[in-house]
């Protein structure tokens, strides 16, 4: 099998799976009691807090465990409005393609009577820390805008937007979700008030992420109960979901420039490859991009149609993102960036990690141009364009 959807989940490190089990035989105690076994589990709890803040640039105080990124998404843009109420603050700025978990926030929060300014982010997928500085107001609450596009994988100016934002008073929050553990994260030189990590992108378990907010920034609680993360977040924490993702955290980072330097070789041989297939065009900034992220429109296929040939093949791949690729709609980060509808259902994101081959490169340079020429050979669509009856797009 070749596992090329690494921004969709990543496979576990040994690492990770053996801090986890570590946690589980012998930490197991609930962190707030207060014999031995209790505060074995603490004291777990507490270093994979500082080991995770160390990669960061931040302090343990300002690390809260949350079950994922969307949680932390969610958490931090409620924060940042109801502090932004309280003062008559109801502006919140973002971007046209952020991830669901910070869309769909949004809207909501549009419906409780905030004023939401989505930026556009023009052909290649990106916005400047000048389009944020334009539109920042007086009653402006929030600047959420994403560190790097998890389909398309532009990497977005956020030292800059941070620099902005805290010359203008404004809190900026950045979803790095995507960026964590392939491209340099420090809060502090990078300005950023507020961060949001999920585990299961770099190598951790599902299901638990963190929040960084800045000493300072107070966050509303989510969940009520107990006084677990200060009074943050209620709930017995999931201690060896923690210590696996502080130990996944700490090896990604350990290994960036060299995981960088050898995916991004691999990137560009799929890219090369696959610009060579008529009718096609890469999406995203061809310079400023993850790592990892190949992402593809092929005129006159269908993307589902694409992934099912390739799992046929042994390849798992997505086609936008894993949450919209189970409805019709295109993707909204495709359309954000000007790909019309047609051209948007045909569309292949693979993301790469270290353990990727360039055998797998092969296998999938051979598999995709095979499978786009079968599937345009059945298109009617594809036909009327081959006989001059319809224009191309691409
Ligand atoms: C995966 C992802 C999320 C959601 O993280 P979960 O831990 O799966 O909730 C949020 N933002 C981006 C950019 C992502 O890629």
């Amino acid at each position: 099998m070749i596992y090329a959807d690494n921004a969709a989940t990543t496979k576990m490190s040994a690492a990770a799976i053996s801090a986890m089990l570590n946690c589980m035989e012998e930490s197991w105690g609930n962190p707030s009691s207060l014999y031995g076994l209790g505060q074995r589990a603490s004291e777990t709890l507490q270093s994979a807090r500082e080991r995770i803040a160390a990669c960061i640039g931040a302090s343990p105080k300002e690390i809260t465990f949350t079950s994922g990124g969307s949680e932390a998404d969610n958490q931090a843009i409620r924060s940042a409005a109801l502090l932004g109420a309280r003062k008559g603050k109801r502006h919140i700025i973002s971007t046209a393609f952020e991830h669901h978990a910070v869309l769909h926030t949004l809207k909501k929060l549009e419906d409780e009577g905030f004023e939401i300014e989505l930026l556009p982010v023009g052909k290649l997928g990106t916005v400047t820390a000048q389009q944020v500085a334009d539109a920042i107001r007086t009653d402006t609450a929030l600047v959420t805008v994403m560190y790097a596009n998890n389909e398309i994988g532009s990497i977005l100016p956020v030292s800059e937007i941070g620099a902005v934002c805290r010359e203008r008073g404004v809190l900026f929050h950045t979803d790095a979700v995507q960026a964590a553990g392939h491209l340099p994260v420090d809060v502090k030189t990078q300005n950023i008030d507020m961060l949001s990590l999920s585990a299961h992108k770099f190598h951790g378990p599902k299901g638990a992420g963190v929040l960084y907010a800045r000493q300072g920034v107070p966050l509303t609680r989510l969940i009520e109960g107990g006084a677990q993360e200060r009074g943050r977040r209620a709930g017995t924490e999931n201690v060896a979901a923690a210590a696996g993702m502080a130990a996944a955290l700490e090896e990604t980072c350990a290994h960036m420039e060299e995981n960088a330097f050898k995916v991004s070789a691999l990137r560009e041989r799929l890219i090369a490859g696959l610009s060579q297939i008529p009718h096609s065009a890469l999406n995203g900034d061809p310079v400023n991009r993850l790592p990892g992220n190949v992402s593809f429109c092929f005129e006159g296929v269908e993307g589902e149609s694409l992934l099912l040939l390739l799992d046929d093949r042994g390849i798992c791949a997505s086609s936008g993102s894993a949450c919209t690729s189970g409805s019709l709609d295109p993707s909204h980060v495709l359309l954000a960036i000007g790909r019309p509808h047609e051209v948007a259902h045909g569309s292949l994101r693979l993301s790469l990690c270290e353990e990727n081959s360039e055998a797998d490169a092969a296998a999938i340079l051979k598999a995709v141009p095979e499978i786009v020429a079968y599937l345009r050979n059945m298109s009617p669509l594809w036909k009327d364009k081959i006989s001059g009856k319809r224009e191309f797009v691409l």
